[in-house]
């Protein structure tokens, strides 16, 4: 666990795997971030810290300022992969772009993309 960029990207992940409100499993985490279990591991002790999930046996669950993380993460992610789409650029490039671009993206150049895409 280095940086917040990385909490960022597993709120990010179980916000979208806890879509239908379930629980998520710690191994579809790791499946759907391609890092090993161990790792999890460690950022669900980091997440839990930072208050926003919480562990029920092997399941995670978002915490409400967690929910509140990831859903921010994810609208960055969903709006940037948008303005990519509109500049031409391939459906899974702007998924991967849209994912890096959504942790380091300034305020003022994110006002510009909403602004872009019609937000
Ligand atoms: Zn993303």
């Amino acid at each position: 666990m280095k940086n917040d960029q990385s909490i960022e990207d597993y709120l990010e992940a179980i916000h979208i795997l806890a879509v239908d409100g379930s629980d998520v499993h710690r191994a579809e985490v790791a499946r759907r971030l391609g890092v090993s279990q161990p790792a999890v591991t460690k950022a669900v002790k980091r997440m839990c810290e930072l208050g926003y999930v919480r562990v029920e046996g092997m399941h995670i669950c978002l915490t409400e300022s967690g929910a509140e993380r990831a859903a921010g993460v994810y609208e960055k992610h969903r709006d940037i992969r948008e303005f990519l789409l509109r500049l031409g650029v391939s459906a899974s490039v702007a998924e991967t772009d849209a994912c890096r671009i959504e942790h380091v993206v300034c305020e003022e150049t994110y006002d510009a993309i909403k602004k872009f895409i019609g937000k």
